[in-house]
């Protein structure tokens, strides 16, 4: 599907929504998709991407980086702490912190870089035991925690079961946001976008519905 029609698609569940125009960002995910596919989406001007690994990412977008102004790259992936510092060097925005530990790191690296991507608090909606982010007893007390070491927390991420409705773990992360004073909420794939967005969404991460499948 192009991106125009995604974008489309966008703007009419913002205006359904009675959000406003632009309101939501579309990180178009490119993980794991050949070079071409992702270089025709930034010759269409598109400029925010996402990736769910470190190494994968930094192996194609420096170059891409060089050729293209103004990329707005995001991890979408969990994040290994000794991948930290190359993640906040190559990141705007990160949206997988989960723990006490890597909230550490990420602040001491900021201290040392004197920057800090953006970063949303990956919470795990479904509680699921394979799943990444933080759990729904925990996520008031990690907020707070990450909140006191100065980190510039912007919203919630989370990526609901697969078998399950997806519009209940959307609203339940925007409660969750909303009581901790916070904006962001990155939720929505390329199955559930509008859904999403009719939820609060700020950040949809669409990756097959723009690029097509990925073959791994
Ligand atoms: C791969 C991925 C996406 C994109 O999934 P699609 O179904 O291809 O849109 C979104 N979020 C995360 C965290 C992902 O890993």
């Amino acid at each position: 599907m192009p991106l125009e029609e995604i974008k489309s698609r966008i703007a009419k569940a913002e205006a359904k929504a009675g959000r406003a125009p632009g309101s939501v960002q579309l990180i178009a995910v490119s993980k794991v998709q050949p070079n071409e596919r992702v270089e025709a989406v930034l010759e269409e001007g598109h400029r925010c991407f996402g990736e769910n690994k470190v190494q994968e990412a930094a192996g194609k977008w420096p170059d891409f980086a060089e050729r293209f102004d103004g990329i707005d790259l995001h991890l979408i992936g969990p994040l290994q702490t000794n991948k930290a510092r190359q993640a906040m060097e190559l990141f705007n925005s990160i949206h997988s912190v989960d723990r006490p530990k890597l909230a550490k790191t990420l602040a001491r690296l900021a201290q040392e870089l004197g920057k800090c991507p953006d970063l949303f608090i990956q919470v795990n909606t479904g509680e699921e035991e394979q799943k990444a982010g933080v759990m729904l007893a925990d996520a008031d007390a990690f907020i707070a925690e990450c909140r006191a070491l100065d980190l510039p927390v912007k919203g919630l991420m989370c990526i609901p079961p697969v078998d399950e409705e997806p519009s209940l773990h959307f609203a339940l992360l925007a409660k969750i946001a909303k009581r901790n004073g916070l904006q962001g909420l990155s939720m929505g794939m390329s199955g559930d976008f509008e859904t999403a967005i009719a939820l609060g969404a700020t950040h949809v991460r669409v990756g097959s519905a723009i690029f097509g499948a990925r073959t791994y």
